[in-house]
């Protein structure tokens, strides 16, 4: 038989001790061939590099004794247990087995030696292992001790440690044998002194006795930071690639419009801040060119991102084109429906109305109008981009509140719209600010504009943080602001994502409130309810027929009515930060002093405090942003547990993330002084289709 060739490509199979069944539960790991468990990395290391002394031992460290045994013996309590004294001539040790077998309890005769690996407690008589891992040593075999530290690797069903450390030697056996190519060019290494790929996988794997254990512990070994690199460099890699295929496309350039948007800019009730006159020219510079616009505004609650979506609308439609702008909520698409039919209607522009929840007829006809072009501008949900809907002459897309949205319905969005015109212009707006390092590794193929100011006169949103049990105050503070004639939301918790509950949380606690406040007109408004309802519900808030509105998060983000100046938010300790940040947007935007009680369930731990005392001392999108990031992690800014950021093996966006200003720097170098290494970083993270489709 001829040895089978192995190579960091080979299957799992060719290592020994996988057969089918290991091979598939691996592979539900998303473990297929060698390589990939040399990015398996260990979780946390255990130190069996010395022998502990027995007189030494403390509780609750995990550590390797050895000793002989004293005494063996089995004692009941309540069940049968196997109880070894082992000594060492500086103390005792007594090792406790709950399950046993004959054999083993007649291994540890008086006398025998051993080793044992596992944690130490206090026991009645001393310090205790319970079911270490132990192995008897024969006459006159020494203590044998590792000379690197072991590894723990991610807990797999079903596959034990010991089979995984099995696994991996096997696999950093065969990259010694024929190593992966270095694919960072030295000087990309040399600038943040990262060590060789080859090295800092051995080291990672198998660290020798003296390393920095608490560095590895956090993450933020250069060996680690090696890994975390390459791989946010083979993700930026790929989105910039794809943008770089994306820009080359053909679109119309949208030139001409400047007259009519510019009248439409005078003839505004109110004058654009300068950030929003700066994006706005950013944003027409790009509509002007032959390739699609691909653009991020960023801007945070309350920032003016509407109109300033509208002029970039208006610029297209009065080139003879079609705009389409896309909400990921019905409430949203129809607050959007009236903003800009009420912009629009007068200047004679004709717009349709696209939603899931439509009666045939009427979609029928909004699908008529947008085929034909006679509508110039569609609004409406995702359904925008379903089967059948076909565009006349569409040449630019706005998505708002991106977030909601991820990469691959981006992606696929730039698909929908391509015509014979060419593509669409793109435009995605976010009120989640994102950290602009964060921004780099998620958005890498989009262009950033920020609204980095609010309209003047908008006073911060006071914030205060209470106990649920001065639910009573919080209910005196509603009456009395709606009796001065202000208004007020009331938003209930979330209830275990579960629409249901979540709905009836709210009918609960807009019974409770109607009853409890008798002579103020209650609404309420939630996910559950037909569109219709919701939108009967919003319009009586907005045209002050109620003054408290009891909602679900439905009312999140995007909700505009300028007289509500008090934000209630129950449970707002198991919010996100950028979440309670948008509902409270809600409120500040009129000229009045708002408020907004953030109500939480006591008692608060250390991190829940921490995060509401946030919100307390800033209004700023982009600080609770940075703070959200520090205390959750990324998931919750980009909204990736709706959608799809990418899961990435090593690199953690919230720690690593502040290594996106070089891997900038280096993609850019390696493009141009390296093509072939950088293509080959993007196929060794991320497969020969790329993550993001062909690259
Ligand atoms: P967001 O950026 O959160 O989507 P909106 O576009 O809904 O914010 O704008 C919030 C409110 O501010 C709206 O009532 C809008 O008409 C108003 N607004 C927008 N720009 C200005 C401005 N430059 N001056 C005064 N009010 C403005
Ligand atoms: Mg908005």
């Amino acid at each position: 038989m001829t040895p089978e060739r192995k190579d960091l490509a080979s299957p799992l199979t060719v290592l020994s001790g996988i057969g089918p069944a290991l091979a598939d539960k691996l592979g539900r790991l998303n473990l297929h061939r060698v390589e990939d468990l040399l990015f398996l990395l260990p979780l946390r290391y255990e130190d069996r590099t010395q022998l502990v002394k027995l007189g030494a031992l403390e509780a609750g460290s995990r550590c390797l004794v050895s000793g002989e045994v004293l005494l063996a013996e089995t004692v009941y309590r309540g069940r049968r247990n196997l109880l070894v004294r082992i000594g060492d001539g500086s103390g005792q040790l007594t090792l406790r087995f709950f399950h046993f077998s004959r054999q083993q309890q007649a291994q540890f005769k008086q006398g025998a030696r051993l080793t044992c690996f596992g944690e130490v407690r206090k026991g009645p008589a001393g310090p205790e292992m319970i079911h270490p891992e132990y192995r008897l040593l024969r006459d006159h075999q020494a203590n044998a001790v590792d000379d690197s530290l072991t590894p723990v690797y991610p807990a797999t069903e079903g596959v034990q440690q010991g089979r995984l450390r099995n696994l991996t030697e096997q696999a950093l056996h065969i990259m010694r044998q024929s190593p992966p190519a270095e694919l960072l060019p030295r000087d990309v290494r040399d600038a943040l002194d990262l060590p060789l790929l080859v090295d800092a996988i051995v080291y990672l794997h198998r660290p020798p006795a003296d390393a920095d254990v608490t560095l590895l512990l956090a993450g933020k070994h250069p060996c680690q930071l090696r890994l975390a690199f390459e791989e946010l460099l083979a993700h930026y890699l790929s989105l910039r690639k794809l943008r770089a295929v994306a820009e080359s496309e053909p679109a119309q350039p949208l030139i001409g419009g400047r007259e009519v948007s510019d009248a439409f800019i005078a003839a505004l009730p109110f004058q654009l801040t300068a950030a929003q006159r700066r994006v706005t020219e950013e944003i027409l510079a790009d509509m002007a060119r032959p390739h699609p616009m691909m653009r991020l505004i960023q801007g945070d609650v309350g920032s003016g991102k509407t109109i300033v979506a509208a002029i970039a609308c208006l610029n297209a439609i009065a080139c003879d084109v079609q705009a389409a702008i896309m909400a990921p909520t019905e409430l949203l698409a129809e607050q959007h429906w009236r903003s800009f039919t009420a912009w629009f209607e007068p200047l004679g522009i004709r717009s349709a109305w696209l939603s899931g929840s439509q009666r045939a007829a009427a979609r029928r006809e909004a699908l008529e109008s947008i085929a034909d072009g006679d509508a110039q501008l569609v609004v409406g949900t995702h359904a925008l981009f379903q089967e059948g809907v076909n565009f006349h002459n569409l040449a630019l897309v706005v998505i708002d509140e991106q977030h909601r949205f991820g990469v691959h319905q981006r992606m696929a969005l730039r698909e929908k719209g391509v015509s014979d015109h060419g593509h669409p212009h793109q435009l995605v707006m976010t009120a989640t600010p994102i950290p602009r390092t964060l921004a780099m590794a998620a958005y890498a193929d989009l262009d950033t504009s920020v609204i980095d100011e609010l309209p003047p006169g908008r006073k911060p949103v006071a914030t205060i943080a209470l106990p649920e049990t001065r639910r009573d105050e919080v209910i005196e503070r509603v009456r009395s602001a709606c009796l001065a004639g202000q208004q007020a939301y009331w938003v209930c918790p979330l209830i275990e994502e579960s629409d249901v509950l979540d709905y009836e949380a709210a009918e609960v606690r807009y019974e409770l409130l109607a009853s409890a406040l008798p002579e103020i007109r209650v609404g309420l408004v939630h996910g559950r309810m037909r569109p219709a309802e919701k939108e009967q519900g919003m319009r009586a808030f907005k045209d002050g027929q109620i003054q408290l509105l009891v909602a679900t998060t439905v009312i999140e983000v995007g909700v505009d009515v300028p007289n509500a100046s008090l934000m209630i938010v129950e449970n707002a300790e198991r919010m996100g930060l950028s979440q309670l940040h948008q509902l409270r947007g809600r409120v500040g935007r009129g000229a009045k002093q708002s408020h907004c009680v953030l109500v939480y369930k006591p008692p608060l731990g250390q991190l829940a405090r921490e995060r509401l005392a946030v919100l307390r001392d800033s209004n700023d999108g982009f600080v609770v942003a940075q703070r959200d990031l520090e205390l959750r992690g990324p998931g919750e800014l980009l909204g990736t547990r709706q959608t799809g950021l990418p899961d990435y093996r090593i690199a953690d966006l919230a720690r690593d993330a502040k290594l996106m200003p070089q891997v900038q720097i280096a993609a850019e170098s390696m493009q141009r002084n390296a093509p072939d290494k950088a293509a080959a970083i993007v196929r060794r993270w991320l497969g020969d289709a790329g993550r993001y489709g062909k690259v």
